[in-house]
């Protein structure tokens, strides 16, 4: 069915270029799992698992058991990493959609475990990645519970430790310190995986930061030392955005200059003016009056509004583009809809394409301009994108 016209188009010919770009600065040293979580930062799961296993990715990472089924059946023969956790009554769908699980808490394993019984698995048969807290203090086994979860891979059990993995929560920092520490608790761990008799496959570590600013070889060595093959699992920067390093990061590597001209964005969202009109001066505008026109004006309405992810906190502060030019959000957002003040643009009427973000004529929107104007980040920009904003491929 034909939608209000309120929608995203994922150019998914640059999401496959981005991974391209990114497997460079991996290989040889290590793998790329692209991070498809929360529905692709908003892109499409579906649309941007297809794009990323087409580009090469053998691995993809989603939050839940749920994503991971819709993964699956987009991409039958993809690995999927299921990085969120598995709850209560998960462990058949894990098992019945090929799911690897990352486990870190006791009942995660006694989920797989009584689903991998209940279904006849043979010993060692069940991937899991065990993820250790080397310092975030988010999710993972910490010191104290590594010899319990590592008893868990007993011989007999049906699941298999394939991968180790932790999340480095500081790869954007100026002096690499975090990194180096977190590196190095996970040199002790997996030192102590070795000792328990654990051979797991991978190293699963490292976000966009970490790979753009050229630790997969770090992580590589780390890896190899212990005998496994390094993982890295890029999401931001597969969406065509160079993550902001710190100011005073050292000795910017060639990997970021060369991220900085490579990525290119992968999603626009777009809406259309749906009426004109002309307004005197003194009159309001949106609830609560808070926009007053200061001369005869002209407005667009135009069919996107907080519902659709439009932040609230833009109304009145922020700029769309509508004929290749900046027109200001006039009064506050509703819920569905928004005033744009065309005054200064000739010509602007119904059916117009307007942009909130990406490019239109010369001028861009990105998504760093709508999470400085809203105090938060890119990633979330992206996610509060409204599940109704139909993703088109284009
Ligand atoms: C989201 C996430 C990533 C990807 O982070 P980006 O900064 O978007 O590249 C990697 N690993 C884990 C565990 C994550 O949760």
């Amino acid at each position: 069915m034909k939608t209000r016209p309120c929608w995203v188009e994922i150019d998914t010919k640059r999401l496959e270029a981005n991974f391209q770009f990114l497997n460079t600065l991996a290989a040889p040293h290590a793998e790329l799992l692209a991070i498809v979580k929360a529905n692709a930062y908003g892109h499409g799961l579906s649309l941007c698992a297809t794009a990323a296993v087409r580009a090469g990715a053998r691995w993809l990472g989603v939050t839940s058991v749920e994503e991971g089924v819709v993964a699956r059946a987009a991409c039958p023969e993809a690995h999927v990493l299921v990085i969120g956790g598995v709850f209560p009554g998960q462990g058949v769908d894990v098992l019945q959609h090929r799911l690897t699980a990352v486990v870190w808490e006791p009942g995660q394993l006694d989920e797989l475990e009584t689903a991998s019984q209940a279904a006849g698995a043979k010993p060692n048969s069940i991937p899991v990645h065990l993820e250790i807290d080397t310092g975030m203090s988010r999710q993972g086994v910490d010191a104290g519970g590594l010899e319990l979860a590592l008893a868990r891979f007993r011989p007999g059990s049906p699941l298999k430790l394939e991968g180790v993995m932790t999340h480095l929560f500081a790869a954007d920092e100026a002096d690499g310190r975090v990194t180096e520490t977190q590196l190095a608790r996970l040199d002790k761990v997996l030192g102590e995986i070795g000792t328990a008799g654990l051979l797991p496959e991978w190293l699963n570590v490292g976000n966009s930061a970490a790979l753009v600013a050229g630790q997969a070889e770090t992580i590589a060595d780390l890896a190899s030392r212990h005998g496994l093959r390094a993982m890295l699992r890029p999401g931001f920067a597969l969406y065509g955005l160079t993550p902001d390093f710190d100011p005073d990061f050292q000795n910017v590597p060639p990997s970021v200059t060369a991220a900085r001209t490579k990525l290119q964005p992968v999603l626009s969202w777009k809406t259309r003016v749906v009426s004109m009109r002309t307004v005197p001066a003194g009159a309001v505008v949106g609830y609560n009056g808070t926009f007053v026109a200061t001369e005869s004006m002209r407005l667009a309405l135009i069919a996107v509004g907080y519902a659709d992810g439009l932040d609230r906190h833009l109304g009145n502060r922020f700029r769309l583009l509508v004929r290749g030019q900046r027109a200001p959000l006039a009064g506050r957002i509703s819920m569905d809809q928004a005033v744009l003040d065309v005054t200064e643009i000739p010509g602007v009427n119904v059916g117009d394409e307007v942009v909130v973000l990406g490019s239109q004529g010369d001028q861009t929107i990105t998504a760093f301009d709508h999470a400085t104007a809203t105090d938060t980040i890119p990633w979330e920009v992206f996610t509060r994108i409204g599940q109704r904003v139909q993703r088109v491929e284009v």
